[in-house]
């Protein structure tokens, strides 16, 4: 008969420790075992044995159950209490075979019992079997207590709810995803639903009501509060394990933390929902709203109204400026547009603009900002809304230390008057902006159905354009200015007409639209030509001139092409250096002031002089100003127009020629219609002044007419000029006519 070893597949040390009182039967029980190839440890008394177990190498405790003082059973008792000895296979060996000391040693913690007798073959084997087996018990003990502690980690935790007893058994450690402690293993219904938010209660019993009855999976999510206070969102699913009868008994499954998974789900959301730079609804955002509105409204027979903004003139405040303060006035614009419409529908006791329903404020894009109100107040009420998110935006704001004003302009359109879908709905409300603009801006309108003809004129005007350049449609026409000091016209400004079958067109409905398409290059270029030219030809008449001015807009200054067009123009004409002036804008000269100050210089080495047109609308900061090769300031007719009338318009002008002085540059004033205008100046010192009272722009043919006339309307309003000491001292007084 073959030995039963201990597996080879076990691994080594191989050690049995062996409790009994008895030396005899130790001696023999040993010398078997060791015959078998276990290493054995014997101990005389459970205490021995205890004592040694935390150094023990032992993989099975053999005790004998009677011995005095602690028996067997006591000291399986006691191992069982120890950490080392929790798992450990115990065999009983026990000479008595009836049922109670079988029950005492199973209660004991036994694993096993063996009845003392000298079949060594017979307890070897139950040795090897009850290692092994311990063995593997020990290693899925460690397996699902890994298993636990991942899913813990993992926000997992495998249960059983007992439908009948109404708990949830888990392994220790499970019930962390309810925010429970580590110790608990299980919960009782009652303790769930205190743990859930209130609202998800009874969906939850539901659910679990729905799976007992129709003996299927369950899946419920719900909202919790743990103990400590924190907000989960978890998911349960299981499966229904029936008992013999068919009934459900038991509802197996996990449940899983999906708090984190919905705090990243929400926030994928917002960040395709919401602007990043205002945290308002973007377009897509705006579209989706204005579709639920609409769809509203067509099943209440209500209207939507769309209102899109944009800020007057932001492409200057953001390239004088600068783009981070730029960003500074979209986000205070959008806080302004945002609290005009809130507070609104507060007044109006019609919720707010958090809930999903009928109004959205969203930044569509750059400067352009849009607000839908669905189903509430007919045109006049959203009217009124309109004009009062204007005034919030026109209220001064203070960005980079200076004090802003914006102006904005909107334009209005209403569901399902003037559109039906939201993407029309808001291009028609875009039209009707564009018509603001053309206005004048900060205003508003509402769409109309004629504006959309708009588009194809445009196109049309846009091709007439193109025609027109080749067949050199357009005239140059000159307006005088004059120097008051001397009654004289010095110098004169070109100004672009377009002859368009028979009727001249004013620049300022081609000029943009030149400008969009490029056109203003070759317009500009003959407009230099054609000038420098017409000049040469009154110097050549006696007529006294020093220049004559030619507006260039950026998209030409930013030309390299100029400088040499400006050479070309004057040595064609066979003027000397100075006859041309370039009439820039503030921004152009000042955007990326250290790039363009070079080409202002060449410019200048080129034999042009420069000036600053429409001086006081753009926002140029002073250091520049100084620094600018500038021989003249334009002061926009827009101040001048103002004198007399308010204070701050004087104040305005003053200021400008205090500036002017300065600088050391020649100031003149555009836009004088009145002879009161020309005594306001000359008080406030300056003194040439270019406008209709003067001289009209006219064609090149009728301008040594104009200029005669103009030095003799100056002569005349400075011989009637008020007295100094009436008015304030003009200074200067006006001889006579020189030209
Ligand atoms: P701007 O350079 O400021 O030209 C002055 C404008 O004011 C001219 O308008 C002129 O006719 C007008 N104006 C002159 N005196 C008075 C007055 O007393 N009262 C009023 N109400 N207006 C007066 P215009 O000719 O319609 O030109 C408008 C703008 O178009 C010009 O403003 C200029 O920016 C642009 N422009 C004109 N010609 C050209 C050109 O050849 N090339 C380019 N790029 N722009 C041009
Ligand atoms: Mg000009
Ligand atoms: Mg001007």
């Amino acid at each position: 008969m073959s030995q039963p070893a201990p597996d080879a597949s076990e691994p080594s040390p191989r050690v049995i420790a062996l409790v009994d009182d008895d030396p005899m039967w130790r001696f023999l029980t040993s010398t078997a075992l060791q015959g078998f190839g276990w290493t054995v440890e014997d101990h005389d008394s459970g205490q021995s044995l205890i004592d040694a177990l935390p150094r023990s190498a032992a993989d099975i405790i053999l005790i004998d159950a009677m011995m005095p003082g602690m028996d067997g059973f006591q000291t399986c008792e006691a191992i069982r209490r120890t950490p080392a000895g929790a798992r450990i296979p115990i065999l009983m060996l026990t000479s008595l075979e009836d049922d109670d000391s079988i029950r005492a040693a199973y209660e004991a913690g036994a694993t096993d019992f063996f009845i003392k007798s000298t079949h060594w073959v017979l307890l070897a084997e139950r040795i090897r079997h009850l290692v092994r087996s311990g063995r593997i018990g020990r290693e899925l003990d460690l397996t699902s207590d890994r298993l636990a502690r991942v899913n813990t980690a993992a926000g997992v935790a495998a249960f059983d709810f007992d439908v009948v007893a109404r708990v949830l058994r888990g392994s220790p450690g499970s019930f962390q995803v309810l925010g429970l402690g580590a110790d608990r293993d299980q919960i009782s219904q009652h303790e769930l639903m205190e743990l859930l938010e209130p609202q998800d209660r009874l969906p939850f019993l539901e659910a679990v009501a729905d799976g007992v009855r129709r003996r299927r999976g369950i899946r419920a999510e719900f909202r919790l509060r743990t103990p400590g206070g924190e907000l989960r969102h978890v998911l349960a699913e299981g499966e229904p394990e029936l008992d013999v009868a068919g009934h459900v008994r038991l509802l197996r499954g996990v449940m899983r933390d999906q708090t984190d998974e919905r705090r990243r789900l929400q926030e994928i959301e917002r960040l395709a929902t919401r602007d990043s730079l205002t945290g308002l609804p973007n377009r897509a955002e705006f579209l989706r709203r204005l579709g639920l509105s609409i769809e509203q409204a067509a099943a209440s027979s209500t209207e939507v109204h769309v209102a899109l903004f944009n800020l007057d003139r932001f492409t200057q405040f953001n390239e004088t400026l600068g783009h981070a303060a730029g960003d500074e006035l979209i986000v205070e614009a959008a806080r302004r547009v945002e609290s005009a419409v809130a507070q609104w529908l507060r007044a109006m006791g019609s919720g707010s603009l958090a809930a999903d329903g009928g109004a959205c404020v969203a930044r569509l894009q750059g400067d352009e900002f849009a607000f839908m109100i669905g189903g509430l107040g007919g045109p006049h009420v959203v009217e009124a809304l309109v004009q009062s998110v204007l005034r919030e935006i026109g209220r001064a704001c203070r960005v980079d230390g200076i004090d802003c004003f914006m102006t904005s302009s909107a334009g209005l359109a209403a569901y399902p008057r003037h559109a039906e879908t939201p993407e029309s709905l808001l291009s028609r409300a875009d039209r009707a902006n564009r018509e603001v603009k053309a206005r004048g801006r900060n205003d508003f309108a509402w769409y109309l159905p004629g504006l959309d003809r708009g588009g194809r004129h445009r196109i049309q005007m846009l091709s007439d354009l193109h025609k027109a350049v080749e067949r050199e449609e357009f005239e140059v026409h000159y307006q005088p200015w004059v120097y008051a000091p001397e009654a004289r016209v010095t110098g004169l400004e070109a100004l672009v007409r377009w002859r368009r079958g028979g009727k001249l067109v004013a620049p300022g409905e081609f000029i943009p639209l030149a400008e969009e398409s490029g056109l203003i290059i070759p317009i500009g270029e003959m407009v230099l030509r054609q000038a420098a030219r017409a000049l040469a030809g009154w110097r050549a008449q006696g007529i006294d001139l020093d220049c004559v001015a030619v507006n260039v807009p950026t998209q030409h200054f930013e030309r390299d092409s100029l400088l040499a067009s400006t050479r070309e123009a004057l040595s064609l004409a066979g003027l000397g250096p100075g006859a041309i002036e370039l009439e820039l804008t503030e921004t152009c000269m000042v955007q990326d002031f250290e790039r363009t100050l070079p080409r202002l210089e060449a410019l200048i080495d080129a034999g042009a002089k420069l000036a600053i047109d429409d001086f006081g609308t753009g926002y140029s900061s002073l250091a520049y100003l100084t620094r600018l090769p500038i021989s003249k300031l334009k002061v926009d007719r827009a101040f001048v127009n103002q004198l007399g009338g308010s204070r701050s318009g004087e104040a305005v002008c003053r200021a400008i020629v205090a500036l002017g002085q300065s600088l050391q540059v020649q100031v003149l004033a555009e836009g004088v219609e009145t002879a009161d205008q020309v005594h306001a100046l000359r008080r406030l010192g300056c003194q040439t002044m270019q406008g209709f009272l003067f001289s009209r722009p006219v064609p090149a043919d009728q301008i040594p007419e104009a200029i005669t006339r103009a030095g003799e309307l100056a002569a005349r309003l400075l011989a009637a000029e008020p007295a100094p000491g009436v008015t304030g001292a003009p200074g200067v007084r006006i001889g006579q006519t020189q030209s």
